[in-house]
């Protein structure tokens, strides 16, 4: 907590300068502590209700401005009392869950997915965003929230991330986090019984309900009904529902349209591969969390590993794991030939997974715009093959990471210059176009 008591206290001295000396000495002359961290967000423990107020309303923009100025980074404030503060300790020893709850409502929730956890990068920076707004006002930004993309790209872990904040922020609020299997299974226990009691008062009687891989539920008319029925019943009621799938909502297949348009009814955002800065920044989170000092874990090694595991963030989590399990029984530095050693059967499952590698990503390509895989490597300079070329290009550098050299090799020996300026060409060329954009995002989503 050091830490952001410092970033408090520099923020706040900043703020000094700001703010008329009358209000300060109002407001900030005694000092604040910074109470805990957690999703982003700064608790800090102010005298009483009344200056809690009064900071709520009149300086909760400087302050969190000054925050962002000195520590680089956007965290939010929550002003709280010491009642908060007990009441929290309260509910920290108890470890256990509020005993009044059924455990479904807690125990599913995997604490460790937060959005203090999670990276945001271009490639799910939207859905984080909106994650994160829907977590702060449950039942008012998106209804439902619709998260798709390809296996392990973290759509589970920001789902839950969803569920955790809501219940940092409120204890009691009743999170039900399930897999469509689940709800398959519970429905047809409930069938078999003939008792729908238990079954509706646990997926009906709550405030927010996270379905994880809906795809499940396809060619499963009635247990649809169900579903569809307790879709409603919820959204009617303001609850949040939260849904993942492995494709958009319109490309469900087996499942009944009225269920389908109601799922585009809110938002959908999608989640595609990480770029290759993405992966690094990931594993970089990953290291702080297992306490890893980065000074001892050299960038070319996670650069490394990045251009190894480039489809699957579970995949690439598990390849960190690995290497940092083998350096510790081996006594060893974090090199690049112990990564070799340590990762060799992790390189050949990954390859034969992965669809992220430059020829599939040229088919790919070639078949989304119409040019022969032939074409692209040729040298003709016809304007549809030049482009389609540039974009496989493009997209070589930023799903694999390789170096230009290196992708210039897999396309027929071209120079590395000419590689840098096909993905500068497209980079540029991304920020006016949409159709472009579209494409981009389409071939990812083919990738992934
Ligand atoms: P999915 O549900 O899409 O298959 P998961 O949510 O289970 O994927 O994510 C797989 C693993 O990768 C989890 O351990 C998750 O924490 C991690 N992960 C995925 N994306 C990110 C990210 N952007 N930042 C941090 N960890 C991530
Ligand atoms: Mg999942």
């Amino acid at each position: 907590m050091e830490k952001y008591q410092r970033i408090w206290d520099d923020a706040i001295d900043r703020l000094k300068s700001n703010i008329s000396q009358q209000s300060f000495d109002m407001f900030f002359s005694t000092p604040k502590k910074v109470y805990k961290v957690k999703n982003n967000k700064m608790y800090v423990v102010v005298q009483n209700n009344h200056e809690q107020f009064m900071l709520d309303k009149f300086y909760l923009k400087e302050v969190v401005e000054m925050i962002a100025e000195v520590s680089g980074f956007n965290y939010d404030v929550k002003f709280i009392t010491n009642d908060y503060v007990k009441n929290d300790q309260q509910a920290f020893d108890l470890t256990k869950p509020d005993p009044n709850l059924p455990k479904y409502y807690r125990g599913n929730l995997n604490t460790t997915y937060t959005f203090d956890r999670f990276v945001a990068g271009k490639s799910n920076r939207l859905a984080y965003m909106i994650a994160l707004q829907v977590a702060e006002r449950p039942g008012e930004v998106a209804n439902p929230l619709y998260i798709f993309g390809g296996v392990g790209l973290g759509k589970t872990h920001l789902m839950q991330a969803i569920g955790n904040f809501i219940l940092d922020d409120n204890p009691s609020s009743r999170i039900l986090y399930c897999t469509s299997e689940k709800f398959i299974d519970d429905y047809r226990h409930a069938t078999l019984d003939n008792n729908f009691e238990a079954f509706k008062e646990k997926y009906r009687n709550i405030d927010v309900l996270l379905i994880d891989d809906i795809q499940f539920l396809s060619k499963k008319e009635q247990t649809q009904t169900e579903f569809f029925n307790t879709f409603n019943e919820l959204y009617n009621n303001n609850k949040q529902i939260v849904i993942t799938s492995d494709r958009p909502a319109s490309d469900l297949k087996d499942i009944m349209d009225r269920l389908t348009s109601r799922f585009e009814w809110g938002l959908q955002a999608d989640i595609q591969i990480p770029d290759t800065q993405t992966r690094i920044e990931i594993m970089k989170k990953k290291l702080a969390g297992e306490n890893i000092n980065l000074e001892e874990f050299p960038e070319e090694v996670l650069e490394f590993i990045a251009s190894k595991f480039n489809s699957n963030v579970r995949t690439l989590e598990g390849a960190l794991k690995r290497l940092i399990f083998y350096a510790t029984i081996n006594n060893s530095d974090f090199t690049i030939e112990l990564a070799n050693e340590a990762l060799r059967d992790l390189f050949k499952a990954e390859q034969k997974n992965s669809k992220v590698d430059v020829n599939n990503i040229i088919k790919e390509v070639g078949a989304y715009y119409d040019v022969s895989v032939a074409d692209i490597l040729s040298k003709k300079r016809k304007k549809n093959i030049a482009f389609a070329r540039q974009v496989a290009m493009f997209l070589t550098r930023e799903l694999t990471g390789s170096s230009f050299p290196k992708i210039g090799e897999a396309f027929s020996g071209r120079d590395h210059t000419t590689i840098m300026h096909g993905c500068e060409k497209i980079e540029k060329e991304l920020k006016e176009s949409d159709e472009l954009k579209k494409a981009i995002s389409d071939l990812k989503q083919v990738l992934s």
